[in-house]
This record gives C-alpha cells, structure tokens and sequence, in this order.
C-alpha cells in the first residue's frame, strides 16, 4: 500500500484527521472542493464584532478540543463563557434510566419513563426545545439510544461552555498555518471514481471526512455500504448575526431556547453576553437561527433593525441521529471491515459537536 494517505473533506474531522497525521510525520493529501477549509466554521470579525456563522462554543468538559488547542499553542487563546443565570426552562430533567434494550424516539422513552403528563411536559419544555435549538431535530424522529449515548459520554461534570478569543475561526487559521501547505488542496476538483477505484483497491488509505450523505455518492459501488450512510438524514438551517453598535434590551443571559409561541425561530444567542469582546463597548450581537425556509424576523420579536447583519444558510449540514441511527452505524461498521484500507469519520456518526468530530478524525488517522 502505497504510505501516503488521502483525506477527503477539509471540516474540522479531515483537518483533525490530517493534523494526526502530520505529529505522527506520515504522508497524506487533503481533498477539499470548497475554496477554503473549515466549512460552517467561520468567524465574520468587523468593527469590533466577531461574529460565527456556524459553531459558536465547545464543551470545556470534553477533552479533545482542549488537547488540539494545546498542540496548536491556542490554549491561552481559549475564553470561558461569562457567568449567567441558569437558562430559564419550565422543568427540569429528572435522572434518566439509561439501560434502552432497543432504539425508539425520544418522545415515546419520555412518554414510557414519565408516564404520559410528565414526559409531555418534558418533553414540551425541555427535551423538545433543546433538541430542536441545538441540532435542528425533532423529539418524535431523534434516537432515544444515541441520545442517551451522547449524554453518557458528556460525563458528569456541570458541563461549561468555551471559545476562542478571536472566534472558532481561530482553530482552522491555525491549523492551516501549521499543516504543511502544500497538503491541503482547496478548490480541488475530486475525481470520484479514481477514489472508488482507489478504496477498492487498496493501494492507499482513504479517510473520507465527509457528511454522510456525500460518503454515499462516494460510494455507490457499494449498496450495503452506501445504502445505511445515505439513510441518515441531514437538516439545513438558517441563523442571523444581527450587529448593534448601541445594545437594544435584552434579557440577561447567553440566549434562550424558543418555544412554540415563537416559531418559526428554534434559539437565540445574545453573543456578546456569552463571551467576552463579542461586540465593542455598549453594543450588542444578537444571533437567531431557524429551520430551513423560515424568514428571519427580528422585528417580531421586539428587536429593532440593526446597523449590519450576516445571514448564512447551513445547507444540509447537520445529521439527524433519528431511531435506528445504532443499526445504520453497524450497518456501516460491517461494511467497513470489506475495505481495511477506508475510513470514514465526521458528525454523522458518533457526535455532532467539534470536540467529537476531532475525535473522530484523529482516530480515523491514527487507526
Ligand atoms: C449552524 C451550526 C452551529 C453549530 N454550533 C456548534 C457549536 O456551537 N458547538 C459545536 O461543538 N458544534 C456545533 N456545530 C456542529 C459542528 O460545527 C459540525 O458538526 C462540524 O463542524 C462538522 O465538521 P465536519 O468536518 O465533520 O463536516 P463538515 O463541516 O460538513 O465538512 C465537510 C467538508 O467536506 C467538504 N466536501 C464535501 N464534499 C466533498 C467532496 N466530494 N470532495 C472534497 N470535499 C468535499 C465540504 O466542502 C466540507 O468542507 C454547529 C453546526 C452548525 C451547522
């Protein structure tokens, strides 16, 4: 097998993946067709706002985002949220049974765990709004198993939330500025079937960072691979950064989760009073994000015009872990052990946040 490896995607996973890499000093070529790297990760930073199209903050909690901003000499670059009243939610999550023999949706486990009042009331102010701020996804769709995966792999620790000073953009600018150059090929016009004819023989490791149902068109010459990949479904969204130079009221706090009385809106950050140097003194950053196909409307609710905005549409970039997501990743899994030469890695399968997408492309890398 030839040693240099391929990577196809430059989000944060084919970075992650390509970074691992490179400590590790073992040959590869980045693939990205979007004339940049980092995909959703982009920081807009003018007049003294910086302002994220897509991921905002990370997980203190969760390690792998701590360890790459450390290689990366970013670690005294890293900024805690600023102190806020707890969100305001109409109830609280009690303990949870985790044990969950087979898969079902979050809506019917709250519903069987609660019994009826209770697990709708959860559901309805809780669980509902949280799945549907954070990740655009439907309470009667998402996998009760990987949900509650992904809370058992949250820890327990009260969970904080951080950035970069600079904004996430930060993390792929230094990432480009320490992977070697000319392995990170932007704009490329990716040959598919020499990939195909690549994985399936063997000759050099392929790690496709890609949104699943890329991966699929990838690889059609494979129903039994391809088919369980392109059954995961992805949402696409819309958010607002609105820019004020002079702050309008707001509520304190880092944002809210909506609820149904303000749809079509799912969640609003109030930026500048999640991290610091957000917005120049006296201003305010609000951020709005909605499901695909709504209008934004800030006026609706009592927000004035602001002096700027940046609207950016996240075209079907967030995977939904919708019941049987398990059985499709065992599906993938043993299609996998057919080509010991591919990978696959990114947010479609074992996490949606960065630190699980760095996880995932390191260890796609170093496997
Ligand atoms: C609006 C939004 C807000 C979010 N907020 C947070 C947050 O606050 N905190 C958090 O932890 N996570 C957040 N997330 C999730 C997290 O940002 C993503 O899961 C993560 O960035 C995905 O990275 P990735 O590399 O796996 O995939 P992607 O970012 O989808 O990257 C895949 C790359 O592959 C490229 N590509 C596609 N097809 C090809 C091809 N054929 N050949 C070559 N390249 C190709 C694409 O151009 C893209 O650059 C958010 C996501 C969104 C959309």
């Amino acid at each position: 097998m030839n040693s240099s490896a391929i990577i196809v995607g430059g989000g944060i996973t084919g970075l992650s993946a390509a970074w691992e890499l490179a400590r590790a000093g073992q040959d590869f070529v980045l693939l990205e067709s979007a004339p940049r790297v980092g995909s959703v990760i982009q920081t807009v930073r003018r007049d003294g706002f910086v302002a994220e199209r897509g991921p905002d903050s990370f997980l203190g909690n969760k390690p792998p985002m701590a360890a790459l901003c450390e290689e990366l000499g970013l670690a005294d670059e890293v900024v805690a949220s600023l102190p806020a009243p707890r969100p305001q939610l109409a109830g609280r999550l009690p303990a949870l049974p985790a044990a969950l023999p087979e898969d079902e949706t979050l809506a019917a486990y709250l519903l069987r765990c609660f019994g009826e009042a209770r697990g709708a009331e959860l559901a309805s102010t809780v669980v509902g709004p949280m799945l549907a701020g954070v990740y655009g996804g439907r309470i009667e769709e998402w996998s009760a198993q990987s949900w509650l995966a992904a809370r058992a792999t949250a820890g327990s620790a009260p969970a904080r939330f951080n950035s970069l000073r600079c904004g996430m953009q930060q993390l792929i600018e230094a990432l480009v500025d320490q992977l070697p150059g000319d392995r990170l090929r932007t704009g490329a016009a990716l040959d598919a079937a020499e990939i195909a004819r690549v994985i399936q023989s063997g000759e050099r490791r392929v790690i496709l960072a890609l949104p699943a149902w890329r991966a699929a068109e990838l690889l059609a010459f494979d129903a039994d691979l391809a088919g369980p990949l392109s059954a995961i479904p992805y949402v696409s969204s819309r958010n607002v950064n609105l820019a004020y130079r002079r702050s309008p009221p707001l509520p304190p706090g880092h944002g809210m989760l909506a609820g149904p009385e303000q749809a079509p809106l799912l969640a609003a950050t109030y930026a500048h009073q999640k991290f610091p140097g957000r917005a120049p003194a006296g201003g305010a950053l609000v951020r709005l994000f909605y499901p695909d196909g709504a209008e934004p409307d800030w006026l609706a609710l009592g927000l004035p015009d602001p002096d700027w905005m940046v609207s950016t549409h996240c075209d079907r970039a967030m995977p939904q872990y919708t019941t049987g997501h398990p059985a499709r990743l065992a599906a993938i899994g043993a299609g996998l052990a057919r080509y010991p030469n591919l990978r696959l890695c990114g947010n479609a399968y074992g996490g949606v946040g960065m630190p699980d997408c760095i996880a995932s492309g390191r260890a796609a890398a170093g496997a």
